[in-house]
């Protein structure tokens, strides 16, 4: 084991849209911090995506296996790198609707109240929006809470086929709108990530180091258990001990759940900062459905998603319970999450013989709809010697299903008064498998009591004082919007508090 000769007032371990972020906003504090990343950059050819990954779903795979609950192992599509997962997102950036703060009775159970409320994260969204260049338009979603300030950059111009639908969905009385986008407005890189508006920030300040292919197995404490002394990882096959006054986990919500675990030791047997046994508990990625609208007129396969729906998140006119969220895809070809979900052009290419499926992917539009999952203690990260488990059962899915079928009717409707649509073809869907961790969250809920969540208020576990979880998985509820932007806003909102500390 090489212990490292320097001592850092605070490293941050990952690089995705908490820690990426709260390196920004800790960097020019002038402490010495120390970032430790497992992955490396990511060359700009796989960012970008323009090749047909349909056929290349692999690639955004980790090199690694966890298992599902039936003990079936399976590649997790998981990005290590620099930027973490926001390297490869849809840069969808939303703010959680306010009642998603508070607590909500839904069909299948309750999603429950936060201990901070959308008001004490409102300046942090703004203050995030900015950083991360987000492209939107306020007023033109009613379930969006009220902005302090418009949003820093118009929003992107709908694709024509896409501007279509977007009428024929107004006429029926609905209200879509533009998605909010995190774009850099450089041609070369436009998605804008957590290496763009983070550690590329950070490390323009002398104080700040970063070590890639650093990854993190283990913290180590004192004798008490209440502070961590130092963080051991592996670089290039090498134990190393990293010392520091503060730790802060930002490894995404499943690895930074099992990186507790993994640092149990006899004192803390249950892992590290799990007195109240909740980490890892209450895992939830959301229930994510893909909806294919076969289109005559091709179209590029490569184009951003632009719109959202968001009428029936709190529910519908004989379903009084919240449903859930609508965007488009954007091209088929570049989605990665798409790439999980072949078998649906399968489907349509037995409609169409003579249709490649890159051919049809080019005819297709695609929809995702979106519905939060409830918290449940039973579905949770389990680390056993050196396997992780991710034991994950849906729950909400009648919610999930009146949504589907409700927006395939709506597609059939507005198809009815658009050119350019084949009628009375069907309209194929596919869930996204275990897999897609995409939207993972939840698993060190932040909260008041001890006995109920891992992390307080700040984000710093109740168990060990120097200690704190800055990613997805703070979040006591998910939502039906996807998490980035909340992750961001959080880690700036926790970032103010680590500057007062290290004051
Ligand atoms: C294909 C895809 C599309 C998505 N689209 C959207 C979207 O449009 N809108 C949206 O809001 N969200 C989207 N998401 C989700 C979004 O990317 C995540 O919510 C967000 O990146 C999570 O941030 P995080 O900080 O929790 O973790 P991550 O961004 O995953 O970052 C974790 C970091 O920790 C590093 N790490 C992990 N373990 C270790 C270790 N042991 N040692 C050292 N480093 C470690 C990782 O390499 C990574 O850099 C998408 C995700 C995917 C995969």
């Amino acid at each position: 084991m090489i212990i490292d000769d320097q001592y850092y007032d605070l490293i941050i371990v990952g690089t995705g849209a908490g820690g990426g972020t709260l390196a920004y906003k800790l960097a020019p504090t002038g402490k010495k911090i120390l970032i430790l990343e497992r992955g490396d950059y990511m060359p700009l050819e796989e960012q970008n995506r323009t090749n047909v990954d349909v056929f290349k779903r692999d690639r955004y795979h980790a090199p690694e296996q966890w298992y599902d609950n039936a003990g079936e192992p399976f590649c997790p599509q998981m990005n290590y790198a620099v930027g973490g997962n926001t390297k490869i997102y849809g840069a969808a950036l939303l703010r959680l609707r306010e009642g998603d703060f508070e607590r909500v009775e839904h069909e299948k159970g309750v999603s429950p109240e936060w201990c901070l409320k959308y008001s004490d994260f409102e300046p942090y969204y703004t203050e995030a929006e900015a950083l991360y260049k987000v492209h939107g338009q306020t007023g033109s979603d009613p379930t969006e809470a009220p902005h302090s300030t418009e949003y820093p950059f118009p929003a992107v111009v709908q694709p024509a086929q896409i501007e279509g639908i977007f009428h024929a969905l107004t006429e029926q009385g609905l209200h879509p709108s533009p998605i909010p986008l995190g774009l850099t407005r450089q041609a070369d890189d436009p998605t804008n990530d957590a290496e763009v508006s983070g550690v590329a920030l950070a490390l323009q300040y002398p104080n700040v180091t970063l070590k890639t292919g650093a990854k993190v197995v283990c913290l180590h404490t004192n004798s008490s258990s209440k502070v961590v002394k130092a963080v051991e990882a592996q670089i290039n096959g090498q134990s190393f001990l990293f010392l520091a006054d503060i730790v802060v986990l930002a490894c995404g919500a499943v690895n930074s759940a099992a990186l507790l675990l993994r640092s149990a030791s006899d004192l803390q047997p249950k892992g590290l900062a799990n007195s109240s046994d909740q980490v890892g508990r209450n895992l939830m990625k959301g229930l994510m459905t893909a909806v294919v609208q076969l289109s005559k007129t091709p179209n590029s396969g490569t184009f951003q998603k632009t719109v959202c729906i968001n009428d029936f998140y709190w529910g519908d006119i004989d379903f009084h319970y919240p449903m859930g969220h609508i965007q488009n895809i954007g091209g088929l070809l570049t989605d990665v999450i798409f790439a999980e979900a072949p078998p649906m052009l399968s489907v349509l290419a037995k409609l169409l013989p003579g249709f490649g499926l890159k051919q049809l992917a080019t005819r297709s539009i695609g929809w995702w709809i979106q519905t939060e999952d409830l918290p449940d203690p039973n579905n949770r990260v389990r680390v056993e010697g050196d396997k992780l488990y991710i034991d994950y059962t849906q729950n909400n899915t009648q919610a999930h299903d009146r949504l589907i079928y409700r927006w395939i009717d709506l597609l059939k409707t507005v198809e009815k008064s658009l050119d350019g649509f084949q009628r009375g073809v069907m309209h194929p869907r596919g869930e996204v498998p275990i897999q897609v961790m995409a939207n993972q969250c939840g698993t060190c809920r932040f909260g008041d009591d001890p006995a109920t969540s891992v992390l307080d208020r700040n984000c710093r576990t109740h168990d060990v004082d120097n200690l704190y979880v800055v990613d997805g998985s703070f979040f006591p509820s998910n939502a039906s919007v996807s998490p980035a932007l909340t992750i961001i806003a959080n880690a700036l909102r926790v970032g103010d508090h680590l500057i007062e500390r290290l004051k």
